[in-house]
């Protein structure tokens, strides 16, 4: 029995793993995290108190404090029963690193202890030449080492028996240069609080943080384990090259908020319960448009934290679903034909006075800081559009992105009808005499053409790759398998770097004699004159929008070899040298290593392919045509008339071109991977893999194969189908 049968059978004799109930969530949420509570129980004053101001105001940790942290995280550790410790990184690989050594250590003469010192908190270096670097550690002849970031919590994360202390770090090169996510993301995160603190205080003198915030959904398949192992793609691509179309998928609509198939259920009670232990504060889940299609999302936090959390809680779900039989897929597109996975990255930015800067005030004035921060994000967003595309590019978010069910390339910001009168009126009426009577008749306009609930009123345009939805705004075009960290880091530097020049503009009027106020509204009319080309209020997935967005001027690259062009421009340099971010090596260096990503994962699908036609299509295929053959053969030699097999002579016919078609074509791929391969210059490589390879090559095998999967005795077909892989569980 082939793999395939072998799975299908399997389903009906699984046994749930249930994951029972585990009371309330209250009762183990971050049980499993160095709380700042846990950590007070642990650390003595002076520890504890070094430890809070390093996360409050970024204070260096002294070598003796450091000490003293680290043996009070060993002693809560070890009451879990956690023997080995590991300082946990994001490098550009896209998933998580760890290395584990034991507390367990001898001394000079040989007496075994447990140990943890602050040397190893603060501190690592991993044998890391084989991360992606860009060339960087080459041009420098420096070393990676991992360094503690005291603003993200240690954790404890469990595998069966075993339980590691995780420390999140940093990964950076000797000489200074980020090589992981983190690094870029914390000085974002610092940029745009230093930009936001000076423009908040032109309406409140007590703001003294600014944190942006990030609520995450996580789109995701599910599917069974057994018939996962029998799709070489989906382990070694994460998607289906080959498959044809469901006779139903998603037409019928049912799956979307229906309830949640039991198998499924116990697997999602099951990762949440992991989540809640390491402090990710999951708070919704439920289906999503297409089969098998589900989603879960916590309640915000912010940014670096929510990234660290993403992060974790993927690896947990990819551990989590193992136990149940089942796999995840956070890949963009683990299906063709029918939805995709998207990751909504919902942002905002928080004072420590607890105002959400992007929910419109209760009176006047609150709503002019609003109004200034809403139209700085749409302003930044404009002047950036291209390098804002860029962070969310990828191969497997290319198969989203313009797909008809996701957000176009195009980048644009939709925000209702509200306010888009209300951003209407500044335009029209600050005018070269606005003074001071006229600016407060126009606060109270505006303020009263913003409804209270705007939440419950904001109008939901779910085509829109950015969209305001009433206190945030929602960055839809992420892709599932990113790291939020890439597009959270552009997004808070364009952010900063807007609000610099919003001040500098400001500033400038005032100088000149205008009020506050007035040189305020003078600024923010600027802004949304300068920037108006990027709102569409449309259905962001039809094909006028693309006229228009040509006519309009704004960039619409499909392809991820051209749309990360825009990360090393001079206009991407200067920004990010500005605020700090990265310096132009370091960029070049990312730009490299995110083209270098793409042209591997074009590469192992074009072998993919390649080996699945030879090994897995074209074996069944040619067995059915033999059969046919020989029945066709023997009817004529038993003296029977054309009319008796001509319908089998036709599915033969179609049979043996789909062969000779599919065939033909892995060879022609195969010499345009060679011809890809002798390339030098790795952007030149990465689009010629695109257009060379995937573009010519990818649809028009998988067409001939596809249709060899219908023509075929389902008996005798390798791949379980999508009708297996999207409704049996
Ligand atoms: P939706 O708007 O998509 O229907 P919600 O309003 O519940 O759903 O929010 C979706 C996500 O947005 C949640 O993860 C939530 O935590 C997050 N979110 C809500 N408010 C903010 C905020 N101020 N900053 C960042 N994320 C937020
Ligand atoms: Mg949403």
């Amino acid at each position: 029995m082939s793999l395939r049968f072998q799975a299908i059978s399997n389903i009906s004799a699984a046994e749930d793993a249930n994951p029972g109930n585990s009371g309330k969530i209250t009762g183990s949420f971050g049980s499993n995290v160095f709380t700042l509570k846990t950590a007070r129980e642990f650390l003595s004053d002076e520890a504890y108190k070094s430890l809070v101001s390093s996360i409050k105001n970024g204070q260096k940790i002294d070598r003796v404090m450091a000490n003293q942290i680290a043996t009070g995280v060993r002693a809560w550790a070890e009451t879990k029963g956690v023997t080995h410790y590991t300082h946990w990184f994001q490098p550009l690989t896209g998933s998580t690193a760890e290395k584990h050594d034991s507390f367990f250590t001898l001394k000079s003469d040989g007496t075994p202890i447990e140990q943890f010192e602050g040397d190893a908190l603060i501190q690592q270096e991993p044998d890391a030449s084989s991360f992606p670097n860009g060339g960087l550690r080459a041009t420098f002849e420096a070393r990676g080492y991992t360094g503690w970031d005291p603003t993200s919590p240690p954790f404890i994360i469990e595998i069966g028996a075993g339980k590691t202390l995780c420390i999140p770090t940093i990964f950076i090169s000797y000489t200074g240069e980020s090589l992981d996510y983190k690094a870029p993301l914390l000085k974002a995160i610092d940029a745009l609080n230093k930009a936001a603190v000076d423009v908040c205080h032109y309406f409140d003198k007590n703001v003294s943080k600014v944190a942006p915030t990030l609520g995450w959904e996580q789109e995701y398949f599910v599917v069974d384990e057994g018939l996962f192992n029998a799709r070489p793609d989906l382990v070694m691509c994460g998607r289906t090259v080959y498959g044809h179309n469901s006779a139903r998928n998603q037409q019928l609509e049912d799956h979307y908020f229906g309830s949640i198939p039991e198998r499924v259920y116990a697997y999602m009670r099951d990762f949440e319960n992991e989540s809640y232990k390491l402090g990710i504060p999951l708070r919704t889940r439920h289906n999503e448009v297409a089969p098998a299609q589900f989603e879960c999302a916590p309640i915000f936090e912010e940014v670096s934290v929510a990234v660290d959390h993403n992060s974790l809680l993927m690896d947990v779900m990819d551990r989590v679903a193992r136990r149940h039989k089942l796999r995840v897929l956070l890949h963009e597109k683990p299906f063709a034909g029918i939805n995709g996975s998207g990751k909504h990255n919902n942002w905002s930015m928080a004072t420590d006075t607890g105002v959400n800067l992007l929910a419109p005030g209760k009176t006047p004035k609150t709503n002019l800081m609003f109004l200034t921060f809403f139209v700085n994000t749409i302003k930044a967003v404009h002047d950036y559009a291209d390098i804002l595309r860029a962070s969310i590019a990828s191969a497997s978010n290319d198969h989203r992105l313009g797909a008809n069910e996701a957000p176009p390339a195009i980048i644009s910001v939709f925000i209702g009808q509200y306010l888009s009168k209300v951003l209407n009126d500044v335009k029209e009426r600050v005018g070269d005499n606005f003074d001071e009577q006229d600016e407060s008749m126009l606060k109270i306009d505006i303020h009263k053409s913003i409804p209270e609930l705007l939440l419950d009123n904001t109008d939901r345009n779910r085509t829109s790759p950015f969209a305001f939805t009433g206190n945030k705004f929602e960055f839809r075009a992420v892709g599932s398998t990113a790291n939020c960290a890439n597009p959270m880091t552009v997004l808070n530097t364009i952010m900063a770097a807007t609000l610099k020049q919003f001040k500098a503009d400001v500033d400038a009027l005032i100088e000149k004699g205008e009020k506050k106020e007035i040189a305020i509204m003078h600024v923010i009319r600027e802004y949304i004159v300068a920037s108006e080309k990027i709102l569409f209020e449309g259905d962001g997935y039809s094909e006028s929008w693309e006229k228009e967005a040509e006519r309009r001027g704004l960039p619409n690259v499909k392809t991820t070899p051209l749309a990360l062009d825009a990360m090393v421009t001079d206009k991407a340099k200067q920004l990010f040298h500005s605020c700090g971010i990265y310096s132009h090596s370091e960029l070049e260096a990312r730009h490299e290593i995110e083209l270098e990503k793409y042209i591997k994962k074009i590469q192992i699908e074009g072998r993919l392919m390649g080996e699945l036609a030879t090994s897995h299509i074209l074996p069944p295929s040619i067995r059915y045509q033999n059969l046919l053959a020989s029945n066709i053969k023997g009817l004529k030699d038993a003296g029977l008339t054309e009319a008796a097999f001509s319908n089998q002579k036709q599915i033969l016919d179609k049979i043996s071109e789909h062969i000779n078609k599919a065939s033909d074509l892995v060879e022609k791929m195969i010499e345009a991977r060679k011809i890809c391969n002798n390339m030098e210059d790795t952007r030149t490589k990465a689009i010629a893999y695109q257009s060379q390879v995937k573009d010519a090559f990818f649809d028009a095998i998988r067409y001939h194969a596809d249709k060899l999967e219908l023509l075929v005795d389902d008996q005798n077909w390798y791949l379980p189908k999508y009708r297996e892989l999207l409704f049996l569980r």
